[in-house]
């Protein structure tokens, strides 16, 4: 829509002739684009008409996309018949009658008044009540949190709205608007007195301490059932589940780890990859083969460090990785690493830096050549982790 805004504003500067609706004169409308809709104003006269026509065509031309003459209407104001003929000539679009609406408000050129608006305030009112019933987003909750304290889990029974009807709030003089400060007096419930049969927990209710000129506090209820003020540090580490670090995860995480390497390993070393023999389980078939050397199934076992790529990388980066001792397998080389002492000695870096980088080189360059049908050779893919 950006590139028809720029076509029709340009035609219209640069053919000339132009006339402006003249209820869109003072701000130079000559369109609006809603959605998937737009509506085009001008005056009906034939230069006017044939420059938004132009535009429609030069716009087609460019993106492909042409009106379609069965969804589209053309409205007169006032215009006779000569200039209604002429103007369908040059845009051939079924004759509307006024007035129309759009999303249900009438489009009058006189001042909207609000029950003009009623479709559609009535529109949004429902989509608001459907809000209740659905689970929100945070922030959405918190909108909602601070009018419906019906909807708001503030005592044991909430919320209050899963059993009190809208005809019983209402019944009694309250709103779904209504909040606790109003049924409390005096530090006691004043809960509508034909709510004492129906209703009759809400009686025994512990009353809450309301401080005048106080906010309501977001709070958190924690897995020892404590509560807190919400906080998303405080409530991330109680979601955290707390288990003992395994040996193997300083070989990966470290502070001068680069975490895309850091990350291919880690996923390689708990077999998590997306190689294709993962895909082999869905479906039995014979050409998920590894794309270095075509013969074997892809899988981790395959390719850290049993095929002959691969394998050649390790090879020729063992030394610089001073990893001559350690198993060339994915998991071996790893927990070789993880009995070390992995401290913060120049050797340490190196080696886990190295390991890392090789797992995710290889895994590089083996989707490059799934994927992408690029490869490159021991040597090269060798170089690129030396440069590191
Ligand atoms: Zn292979």
């Amino acid at each position: 829509m950006e590139v028809l805004n720029l076509i029709i504003e340009r035609n219209i500067k640069e053919k000339g002739g132009f006339n402006y609706h003249w209820g869109c004169d003072g701000l130079k409308i000559s369109h609006v684009c809603f959605a998937d809709d737009l509506m085009l104003f001008s005056q009906a006269d034939e230069c006017s008409v044939r420059i938004l026509k132009e535009s429609l065509e030069d716009f087609s031309g460019v993106s492909g996309l042409i009106p379609n003459l069965n969804k589209s209407t053309i409205y007169f104001g006032n215009v006779n018949n000569h200039l209604q003929h002429l103007i369908k000539g040059l845009l051939p679009f079924k004759v509307g009658v006024l007035p129309v609406r759009y999303l249900g408000i009438p489009l009058l050129s006189k001042r909207l008044y609000s029950k003009d608006c009623s479709v559609l305030i009535d529109k949004v009112r429902k989509k608001l009540n459907d809000w209740k019933n659905k689970f929100l987003s945070f922030d959405g909750r918190l909108q909602l949190i601070r009018h419906f304290n019906l909807y708001d889990i503030w005592c044991p029974l909430s919320p209050l709205c899963s059993f009190i009807t809208v005809r019983d709030i209402h019944r009694p003089g309250l709103t779904t608007r209504s909040t606790v400060n109003e049924i409390v007096v005096n530090g006691g419930w004043s809960w509508p007195v034909e709510w004492q049969n129906k209703f009759p927990s809400l009686f025994n209710l512990n009353v809450p301490s309301l401080v005048d000129g106080k906010r309501d506090v977001l709070m958190w209820k924690s897995r020892e059932e404590k509560h807190m003020p919400f906080c998303t540090s405080e409530v991330y580490k109680d979601l955290c589940v707390h288990r003992q670090s395994v040996q193997w995860a300083k070989v990966m995480w470290f502070s001068q780890s680069i975490p895309r390497h850091a990350f291919i390993l880690w996923l390689a070393y708990q077999v998590r990859l997306l190689t294709q023999d993962r895909l082999d389980r869905w479906e039995v078939r014979s050409d998920l083969l590894c794309p270095f050397c075509q013969l074997q199934m892809d899988s981790h076992y395959h390719l850290f460090f049993e095929c002959d790529y691969p394998s050649e990388v390790w090879d020729c980066l063992k030394g610089l990785g001073m990893l001559n001792d350690a198993p060339p397998n994915r998991k071996g080389c790893v927990d070789f690493l993880a009995k070390q002492h992995m401290g913060r000695s120049f050797r340490s870096i190196i080696q886990r830096l190295v390991l890392a980088a090789m797992f995710y080189f290889i895994w590089q360059e083996r989707n490059l050549r799934l994927f992408q049908d690029k490869y490159r050779t021991v040597e090269e893919l060798c170089k690129v982790i030396e440069k590191l």
